[in-house]
C-alpha cells in the first residue's frame, strides 16, 4: 500500500471524532463513583514527521475530571488522535512502525518517516511485545477472518488487512481512520475499550 501525506483534513476530521468519544464518556458518568465528569482538557503539541506534518500544532487532549467531593479522580477519553502519551501522533507511529518493516534498516526508515531510529526501534517492541499481549489485540484479532493478521510484523500486517477491507484503491485517510477506531481503545485507561468505541461510532454513522 502507497503511504502518502495524510493532510490537515483528516485531523480536523479525527478531532471531530475525539469531541464525540470524549462527550460519550463523560455522559457515561464517573466510572469510579458515577459522579459528574467535568472538561479538563489539556493542551499538546504532537509532532507529525515527514507524512503527518498536516497534523502538527495545538492540539485540545481530552480529559474529564469527576466532580465528586472526595474522589475528582481523571478519565481519560478514547482518542483516534494520539496512541497512547507519546509525542508524536497515533498516525506516525502507525505509519513510521510500517515503513520500518517495509525498509531494509531502521536508519532508511527514520529517513523516510523523521522519526529518530531509536524511537523507531522502542516501537517496534511496542507492538510485537506490548501491543500483541494487550487486550485490544485480542479483541481486535478476533474480528477478522483467517488467516489473522500476523503478529510478528504488527502494525503492518493489521494495515494491510485493514487497507484491503475498504474498498478498490481507498485513500490512506480512509484506511488511516479505521485503524484509527481499531486502536483507539489502547490509547486511555479508560474501562469499557474496544465495545465502547464501536457504540459510539456507530451513533455517528445512524445520527
Ligand atoms: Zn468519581
Amino acid at each position: 500500500m502507497p503511504f502518502s501525506r495524510l493532510e490537515v483534513e483528516f485531523f480536523e476530521q479525527l478531532a471531530v471524532m475525539d469531541e464525540r468519544l470524549a462527550a460519550a464518556v463523560a455522559a457515561a458518568r464517573c466510572p469510579h463513583c458515577e459522579g459528574p465528569l467535568h472538561r479538563s482538557n489539556y493542551e499538546r503539541k504532537p509532532r507529525g514527521g515527514v507524512l503527518c506534518g498536516g497534523g502538527e500544532g495545538a492540539y485540545l487532549r481530552h480529559s474529564l475530571c469527576c466532580g465528586r467531593r472526595g474522589c475528582r479522580r481523571r478519565t481519560l477519553p478514547p482518542s483516534l488522535r494520539f496512541l497512547g502519551r507519546r509525542v508524536y501522533l497515533g498516525a506516525v507511529v502507525v505509519i513510521a512502525s510500517a515503513v520500518a518493516l517495509l525498509q531494509t534498516g531502521l536508519r532508511e526508515a527514520s529517513k523516510a518517516s523523521g522519526v529518530p531510529v531509536r524511537t523507531l526501534a522502542r516501537w517496534g517492541a511496542w507492538w510485537t511485545n506490548d501491543f500483541a499481549c494487550s487486550l485490544t489485540w485480542s479483541e481486535l484479532r478476533a474480528r477478522f477472518a483467517s488467516p489473522t493478521p500476523n503478529e510478528s510484523t504488527l502494525p503492518l500486517s493489521l494495515l494491510d488487512r485493514v487497507h484491503s477491507m475498504q474498498g478498490r484503491d481507498p485513500p490512506l485517510a480512509k484506511t488511516m481512520t479505521a485503524m484509527a477506531r481499531h486502536l483507539a481503545a489502547v490509547t486511555t485507561t479508560y474501562g469499557r475499550t474496544t465495545q465502547f468505541v464501536r457504540d459510539v461510532f456507530a451513533q455517528v454513522v445512524t445520527a
